[in-house]
C-alpha cells in the first residue's frame, strides 16, 4: 500500500478507517509487525491457545475442569458443579465481572482487546499469519486480489480458505466440548451422523460463523460490532494507559533527509505505524475507539527510530497526561488502589467458589405437624431433608445430633444414599428423650456427613410439650 491510499489525516473524524467516502468497505492489508512486542504477543498467544484447546480435556477427580452447558443450565468451574442453588455466586460473579471490566479499562485501557480477546488473538496471531504465509505481503495480496483468477490465485485462495474453514471447524468443536464436555463430543463423533443431524447443523453454523468472522468480517467486529469496544469512550480518562503517539516529541512531522540537520519533530511520516495497523487507523490522530491496543504500531515505529538512531518510544504505552508531562508510566496511588481492588475482587470470588459446598443439605420440620409422644416415652418430630449432591458420585449420607441425645428413624430406607447430580428427598422422625427438651421450641444442631466426612451443620427447631 502506498501512503496515498492510507487514510488522510483529516478524514478520521468523518468515518471509520475501513470505510471509503462512498460508504463501501475498504479492505485492510496489514503489514506483518516485527519487534519485541510482537514476540511477546506470540509467546502469550501460544500459551493462550494451548490453554484454550487443552482446557476441555482437563479433568480433576474425574470432573471436567470447565463445563459451560448453557443448554441444560449445568456449569462446572474449577471442577465444581454449580446449580441453580448457587445462583448467588453467579450473581456476585457477574457484578464482580462488570466492576472488574470497568476498573481494569479505566486503568489499563484496551489491554484486554489486544492481548486476551479471542477475536484479536485468533485473527492477528493465527488467521492473518496464515494469510501472510500463503498470500504474501500486503502488496502481493492486493495485487492478486485486483488481478485475474489465474492458477496461482485459485490455488492460494483455495488453500487459505480450506485451512481457515478447518481451523474454524476445530474452534467450533472446542466450543462444543466446553458446552457438552469432551466425553460427550467423543461419543457424538463415534456415533452415526444421522442420529445427531440438528447438532451437526449447529456445529456447521458455528463453523461458518467463525470462518466468516475471521475470513471476511475481521476488524469490523472490533470497530463496529463489539459492545465492549463501543463502551471504551466512557471508561477512558486522561490517566488511562493506552497506545499513544507522543505528539509533543513527534510534531511537526517531516520526511527524514540524510545529512540535513533536522528541525522537525521525530516523526518522519513514514506511515509504517499505519501500514501495520490491523484496523487501518493512524494512531498519530490521537486515541481512537478503533484502536485495539495490539502494539503493532509500537514495534513498527521503534524499528524506524532504531534505523534513524533516534530514541524508541515515539509510540508507546502511555496515558494522555504522561504524554503531556513527559513522565514515564508510574504506578500512582490511584493505579495501586484500583489494582488492589481488582485483586481483592478476584480473591473474593475465588474464596466464594472454593468454600462452596458440593453436598448441600436443607432440613426442616414437616409443615403442619406438631410433636408426638412415642410408646417408649420419647418426644418425636417429623422432618424432611433435601440433600443436593452436586458431585458426579453417589454419596452415603449420615445425620448426627451435635449437642443432644436422640435417634433418627428414616421412613422407607435404612441407608441414605444421595444420588449424584440430584436433589434427594428423605423423611425421618427424630426422637428425643423428654429430659433433653427444656422449651416448647428447642434449638437443634444436626451434623451432616457425606461418605463419613462432615460437610455441614444444620440448625433447626424441635417442638416439645410446654414445660
Ligand atoms: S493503532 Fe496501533 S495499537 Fe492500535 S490497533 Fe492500530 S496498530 Fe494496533
Ligand atoms: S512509524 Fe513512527 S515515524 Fe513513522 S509515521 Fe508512524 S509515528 Fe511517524
Amino acid at each position: 500500500m502506498d501512503e496515498n491510499e492510507l487514510l488522510e489525516p483529516s478524514t478520521f473524524r468523518d468515518r471509520i478507517s475501513n470505510i471509503t467516502e462512498d460508504g463501501s468497505r475498504k479492505w485492510i492489508y496489514a503489514l506483518k509487525p516485527k519487534g519485541n512486542w510482537y514476540k511477546y504477543r506470540i509467546i502469550f498467544a501460544v500459551l493462550y491457545l494451548i490453554a484454550f484447546f487443552a482446557m476441555p480435556f482437563i479433568k480433576v477427580n474425574d470432573m471436567p475442569f470447565i463445563l459451560l452447558n448453557v443448554v441444560e443450565g449445568k456449569f462446572i468451574l474449577f471442577s465444581k458443579i454449580f446449580w441453580p442453588q448457587d445462583f448467588f455466586i453467579f450473581a456476585v460473579g457477574m457484578i464482580t465481572f462488570i466492576i472488574f471490566i470497568v476498573l481494569f479499562t479505566v486503568i489499563y485501557g484496551r489491554l484486554f482487546c489486544g492481548w486476551v480477546c479471542p477475536q484479536t488473538v485468533f485473527l492477528e496471531l493465527v488467521f492473518r499469519p496464515i494469510e501472510w504465509l500463503i498470500e504474501g505481503t500486503p502488496n502481493q495480496q492486493k495485487k492478486r486480489n485486483e488481478g485475474p483468477w489465474n492458477t496461482d490465485k485459485i490455488v492460494r485462495k483455495t488453500l487459505k480458505h480450506v485451512i481457515y474453514f478447518l481451523i474454524s471447524f476445530l474452534i467450533a468443536h472446542t466450543f462444543l466440548a466446553y458446552i457438552l464436555g469432551i466425553d460427550e463430543v467423543y461419543r457424538l463423533i463415534r456415533e452415526p451422523l444421522s442420529g445427531h443431524l440438528s447438532l451437526f447443523a449447529g456445529l456447521i453454523a458455528f463453523t461458518l460463523l467463525f470462518y466468516g468472522v475471521f475470513a471476511f468480517v475481521r476488524e469490523i467486529v472490533c470497530t463496529t460490532i463489539c459492545p465492549y469496544g463501543r463502551l471504551q469512550g466512557v471508561m477512558f480518562d486522561k490517566n488511562t494507559m493506552q497506545i499513544s503517539y507522543d505528539y509533543k516529541r513527534g510534531e511537526p512531522r517531516g520526511k527524514f533527509k540524510k545529512n540535513v540537520e533536522r528541525t522537525d519533530g521525530d516523526c518522519v511520516n513514514c506511515f509504517k505505524c499505519v501500514q501495520v495497523c490491523p484496523t487501518g487507523i493512524d494512531i498519530r490522530n490521537g486515541v481512537q475507539l478503533d484502536c485495539v491496543g495490539c502494539t503493532a504500531c509500537i514495534d513498527a515505529c521503534d524499528e524506524v527510530m532504531d534505523s534513524l538512531h533516534m530514541d524508541r518510544g515515539l509510540i508507546r504505552y502511555a496515558s494522555e497526561n504522561q504524554i503531556i508531562t513527559g513522565l514515564p508510566f508510574q504506578f500512582t496511588n490511584r493505579v495501586k488502589a484500583y489494582t488492589a481492588l481488582l485483586i481483592g475482587l478476584m480473591l473474593g470470588m475465588g474464596i466464594l467458589i472454593w468454600n462452596r459446598r458440593s453436598v448441600d443439605t436443607f432440613i426442616s420440620r414437616v409443615k403442619g405437624q406438631t410433636y408426638q409422644e412415642t410408646e417408649a416415652g420419647k418426644i418425636s418430630n417429623l422432618f424432611e431433608a433435601k440433600v443436593l449432591n452436586k458431585t458426579i458420585k453417589d454419596k452415603k449420607i449420615r445425620f448426627a445430633l451435635e449437642d443432644h441425645q436422640g435417634n433418627f428413624r428414616f421412613i422407607g430406607t435404612d441407608t441414605l444414599i444421595a444420588k449424584k447430580e440430584m436433589i434427594n428427598d428423605f423423611t425421618f422422625f427424630l426422637d428425643l428423650p423428654k429430659e433433653e427438651i427444656s422449651e416448647r421450641s428447642s434449638n437443634l444442631k444436626i451434623s451432616v456427613f457425606a461418605d463419613e466426612e462432615k460437610v455441614q451443620t444444620i440448625k433447626t427447631k424441635f417442638l416439645g410439650p410446654f414445660k
